[in-house]
Formats: C-alpha cells, sequence, structure tokens
C-alpha cells in the first residue's frame, strides 16, 4: 500500500493558504480581483492562470482561479480588505461585465488580440509574437456606441 506522508498534504495547504487570498468563478474576475489589490498597494497575481482554463481566457475552470498575493505577509490584509469591500468588486464585476472585450493591435507584428475588459489599463502579452501590448484604460475608448466602420477608414494605425 502506497500512502502519501500527511505533513506533505498538510504543508502545501499551509503556503496555498498563506498567499492566495480570493477565489474567481473565472480569469476575468481574477483580474479585477488583481487590479484592485494592486490599487491598495498589494501586488497579486493569477495563480495558474493558463493551467486552470487552457488559453482561453473567459473558460471557466471547474475550481475557480486562484488570485494570491506576492508577499504572504501582505496576505491577512489582502484578505481582511477583500471581505471589506466585497460590494466594491461585486460592483466592478458588473460593469466589466457590461463592458465589451477590447481588440488591440499588436505594433510588433499587426495582429489583433481581444483582451477582456477587465484588463484594462494594463500589459498584455501578443499571443502571436510575444510583444508587450498596452490596453487602453477604460476613459480612453470613445464613449457610446462603435462608431461604423467607414469613419474610421481615414485612419492609419
Ligand atoms: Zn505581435
Amino acid at each position: 500500500m502506497i500512502s502519501v506522508p500527511l505533513w506533505t498534504m498538510a504543508n502545501s495547504q499551509m503556503t496555498h493558504d498563506l498567499q492566495c487570498v480570493y477565489r474567481a468563478a473565472d480569469v476575468g474576475e481574477a483580474d479585477i480581483v488583481v487590479v484592485w489589490l494592486e490599487e491598495q498597494a498589494i501586488a497579486a497575481f493569477v495563480k495558474d492562470r493558463y493551467g486552470a482554463s487552457g488559453l482561453y481566457p473567459f473558460a471557466v475552470a471547474p475550481l475557480g482561479v486562484e488570485v494570491c498575493v506576492a508577499d504572504s505577509e501582505q496576505a491577512p490584509r489582502a484578505s481582511a480588505l477583500l471581505e471589506q469591500h466585497a460590494a466594491d468588486i461585486e460592483a466592478r464585476k458588473r460593469a466589466v461585465a457590461t463592458e465589451p472585450a477590447i481588440e488591440v493591435a499588436c505594433e510588433a507584428c499587426g495582429i489583433k488580440t481581444t483582451f477582456p475588459a477587465g484588463q484594462r489599463g494594463r500589459v498584455g502579452t501578443c499571443p502571436n509574437c510575444r510583444a508587450y501590448l498596452d490596453v487602453p484604460a477604460a476613459n480612453a475608448a470613445p464613449p457610446g456606441p462603435i462608431p461604423p466602420a467607414e469613419e474610421w477608414s481615414g485612419y492609419e494605425i
């Protein structure tokens, strides 16, 4: 009979609890929480962004997507803040859900990539050539409906 030493499991569980402060339903929600934590001066990241849900940003991971803080000493503060401001995050989730995804053309290779609205104001990566892409912030987008294509034909990007 093969048994896994109990301490191994207990240990990994501890590490998990120390650094991971939020379980989001999908990568989009996890990104919102990361941005929110960074606004509170807490460095955070999405754990297993691609491992959990493949390469598709909108896919839902069966067990959720975890948000972790870079410095485990900040985890208690991050958890407390997330609890206190759960309403803020809910509001932001609703706002992002109503925003369309953003299409960004890569300056290096010209390939267009679609980023979820939760990535606004952040730096993304071109899936084709790995160059960094600036995802425009919300206030950079024209208000109201997107103008018809003809109005844009005079612009060379
Ligand atoms: Zn590119």
